[in-house]
């Protein structure tokens, strides 16, 4: 069970299925919310009963950095329609948008602490099945523009970042 020391805790209220035991994620992916309620609390609605969105994801991630996370890591999400074997954060952002500096350092300290928790790869993650840090798209979706090309290109600097913190044993302390 895992839910990160530096996140709101806000679970949805859908059905949650557990991971299989003994299966680490393979890394994390990458979303945009695409303008839908860009606030923590608003995603967390879409995501409620009755909500636009019945594929949480286990994070999410305000423009300012605000971390928030909806489902333990210990159960697989359904923001991926293509595995349930990856963590996933969906980043406030519409298509083309980059991250700000705040969400690229958010999405950081989370692959710092996902490095701890679940011994994630800092590796780029290209096609499904692939470990370390992708993107929805990197397989056939609806969603051909979650996260952009230009949130896509952002990785090996969150890569890097998460890296420094990681090997310097820095407690993660951005809040
Ligand atoms: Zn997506």
């Amino acid at each position: 069970m895992a839910i990160c020391p530096f996140a709101y805790w806000m679970p949805v209220k859908t059905k949650q299925e557990q991971r299989r035991q003994g299966a680490e994620p393979l890394g994390l992916i990458l979303h945009i919310s695409n303008s839908r309620r860009n606030t923590l609390a608003g995603l967390l609605a879409t995501f409620s009963p009755g909500g636009s969105n019945p594929f949480p994801s286990h994070f999410g991630v305000q423009t300012d950095g605000k971390l928030g996370q909806f489902i333990d890591t210990k159960y697989h999400d359904w923001a991926e329609e293509w595995s349930t074997k990856y963590i996933s954060i969906e980043c406030a952002a519409s298509p083309g948008d980059s991250l700000t500096v705040q969400q690229l350092y958010t999405v950081a300290t989370l692959y710092a602490w996902l490095y701890e928790e679940h011994s994630v790869t800092f590796d780029l993650a290209n096609k499904p099945g692939d470990a370390g840090l992708g993107y929805h798209s990197m397989e056939k979706t609806g969603h051909t523009s979650c996260p952009g090309p230009n949130v896509i290109a952002q990785r090996p600097s969150i890569l890097s970042i998460a890296q420094v913190m990681a090997f310097s044993q820095t407690t993660p302390s951005y809040w």
